[in-house]
C-alpha cells in the first residue's frame, strides 16, 4: 500500500498551500472590513472577486470536478487532499477556488443529467464561477431527512399564452444554502411530479426554476447558532407560489429526482469530510499557538498535562479520519460511489462529530477568546456541528450503515 500522493496533488497541493498563505489567510479580515461597508450583506466583498480570478489564473479552478470535459479532471483520490487545505479557510478558500456547496453539487448533476440548453444556460456560467446557485429539497413542514416526505407540487399545465406545456412548482423550502447572494441566478428545486405514484422514490422530480421566476419569493435568512453564514450566501427560506417554467427544464425525465438526489449527495458527503478534517488542523494549529504563548498559575498552557491530552487525542483523531476519507475516496475512484456506499456513510457518522470535539476543545483552550469574533473557532463550530444534520442527519446514516451490518447475520 502507497501512501504517498502522486506528483500531480504534489504540485497542486504546494501552490494551493501557497495560495492560501499568500493570498486567503491575509482576505479572511479584509473580506470582513469590506462586507461591513457594502450595501447589503449578502453582496460580494470585492476582495472574493479578485481572489476567484488569482485562483483562476493558477489554475486552482473546478478542482472537485473529476468530468476533465469540463472540470479539472481529478480523481476524489487526487482532490481530497487539495480540499482539506481549502477547509481551513472554509468561508473563503472553496468560494474562490470554485469548489463551493452547493455550487459543485449542482454542477455535478448538470454535467451527469443536464441537456445540451441545460448545461449551455447555467453550467457554463457555474463553471466560470459568473453566478452561484442552491439545491431546494429541505422543507419545514415534513421530516425531510427522508426525502419521500417532500409535499413541494410539481404540476404539468398547458400555457395560456402559447398552448405549450409548463411545470408549475407550489412548496415551502427552508435552509436553502447559497440562496440569500443575489449571484445566486438557480434553483434546482425537488418535488413531487407523482405523488400518488406507487413508487415512493419514482414521485419526485428536478426542476430548474430561475430566482426570477414571478411566484418564487426568497423570503427570509435562516441563521446557524446565529450565524448568517454570508460566504455561503446564507440559509434561505424559499417560497414557490405557482411558479412557473417551461417542461425543458425538467433535469434528467420525470420520476428521477430522487435517484438524482442520491446521486448529489455521495460526493457532497465526502467533500464536506475533506474541508472538516482542514477545520481541524485549523483549530489544532490555533491550540497549541495559544498554548505555548499564554501563561496560567506561573506556567504556559502548554505545560498542563491536561492539554497534552487534548493536543495528543486531536492529532490521532484527525490521522485515523483522513485515512478512512482517503480510503473512501479511493473507492469512489476504483468501485464507484454505490460501490463505497457504507464508508461514505461510515465518513459522514465519524467526521463531524469528532471535528466538533477538537474545535470544542480548542474553544476551551481559548477562554472567552474561544468564543468570541476575534477568532474563527465559534464560527468553525458551528459549521461543523451543522453536519452532524445535513446532508443526512447522522441516526440516518446509522441506521443503514447497522442494517446493512445486520444483513451478514440473518
Ligand atoms: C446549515 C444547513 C444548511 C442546509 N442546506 C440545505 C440546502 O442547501 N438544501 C436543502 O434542501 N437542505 C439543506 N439543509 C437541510 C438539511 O439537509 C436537513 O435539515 C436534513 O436533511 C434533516 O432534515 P430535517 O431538518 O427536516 O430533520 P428531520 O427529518 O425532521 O429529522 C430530525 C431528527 O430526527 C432524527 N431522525 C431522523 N430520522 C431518523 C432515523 N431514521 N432514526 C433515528 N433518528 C432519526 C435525527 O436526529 C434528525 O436530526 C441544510 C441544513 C443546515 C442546518
Amino acid at each position: 500500500m502507497d501512501f504517498a500522493f502522486d506528483a500531480r496533488t504534489e504540485e497542486l497541493r504546494a501552490k494551493l498551500l501557497a495560495f492560501m498563505d499568500e493570498y486567503v489567510y491575509p482576505a479572511e479580515a479584509v473580506a470582513e472590513e469590506q462586507r461591513a461597508a457594502l450595501a447589503s450583506p449578502w453582496d460580494t466583498p470585492a476582495v472574493v472577486e479578485e481572489l476567484k480570478a488569482e485562483a483562476r489564473g493558477q489554475g486552482l479552478w473546478n478542482l472537485f470536478l473529476p468530468d476533465a470535459e469540463y472540470g479539472a479532471g481529478l480523481t476524489n483520490l487526487q482532490y481530497a487532499p487539495l480540499a482539506e487545505i481549502t477547509g481551513r479557510s472554509p468561508q473563503l478558500a472553496p468560494t474562490v477556488t470554485n469548489c463551493a456547496a452547493p455550487d459543485t453539487g449542482n454542477m455535478e448533476v448538470l454535467t451527469q443529467f443536464g441537456d445540451e440548453q441545460q448545461k449551455k444556460q447555467w453550467l457554463e456560467p457555474l463553471l466560470a464561477g459568473e453566478i452561484r446557485s442552491a439545491f431546494a429539497m429541505t422543507e419545514p413542514e415534513v421530516a425531510s431527512s427522508d426525502a419521500t416526505n417532500i409535499t413541494t407540487r410539481i404540476e404539468r399545465s398547458t400555457n395560456g399564452t402559447d398552448g405549450t406545456d409548463d411545470y408549475v412548482i407550489t412548496g415551502r423550502k427552508w435552509y436553502i444554502s447559497g440562496a440569500m447572494n443575489p449571484d445566486c441566478k438557480i434553483f434546482i428545486v425537488m418535488g413531487k411530479t407523482d405523488p400518488d405514484g406507487e413508487d415512493i422514490r419514482r414521485q419526485q422530480s428536478m426542476v430548474l426554476v430561475p430566482r426570477d421566476t414571478p411566484g418564487v419569493t426568497v423570503k427570509r435568512a435562516m441563521k446557524v447558532f446565529g450565524y448568517e453564514d454570508h460566504y455561503h450566501g446564507g440559509h434561505a427560506e424559499v417560497i414557490f407560489d405557482h411558479a412557473r417554467v417551461p417542461v425543458t427544464n425538467l433535469i434528467g425525465e420525470e420520476g428521477g429526482g430522487f435517484a438524482i438526489a442520491q446521486a448529489r449527495l455521495g460526493p457532497g458527503r465526502i467533500h464536506h469530510c475533506m474541508r472538516l478534517i482542514g477545520m481541524a488542523e485549523r483549530a489544532i494549529e490555533l491550540m497549541c499557538r495559544r498554548a505555548v504563548s499564554r501563561d496560567a498559575f506561573g506556567k504556559a498552557l502548554a505545560q498542563q498535562g491536561v492539554v497534552h491530552n487534548w493536543i495528543a487525542d486531536a492529532r490521532v483523531t484527525v490521522e485515523q479520519l483522513r485515512l478512512l476519507v482517503l480510503k473512501t475516496a479511493w473507492l469512489m475512484d476504483t468501485v464507484g460511489n454505490r460501490g463505497a456506499h457504507a464508508e461514505i456513510q461510515a465518513i459522514k457518522i465519524a467526521t463531524p462529530r469528532a471535528v466538533v470535539d477538537i474545535i470544542d476543545r480548542a474553544i476551551q483552550l481559548h477562554g472567552a477568546g474561544g468564543v468570541s469574533q476575534d477568532f474563527p473557532l465559534a464560527e468553525l463550530y458551528a459549521g461543523a456541528r451543522t453536519l452532524m444534520i445535513a446532508d443526512g442527519p447522522d441516526e440516518v446514516h446509522q441506521r443503514s450503515l447497522a442494517r446493512r451490518e445486520l444483513k451478514k447475520y440473518l
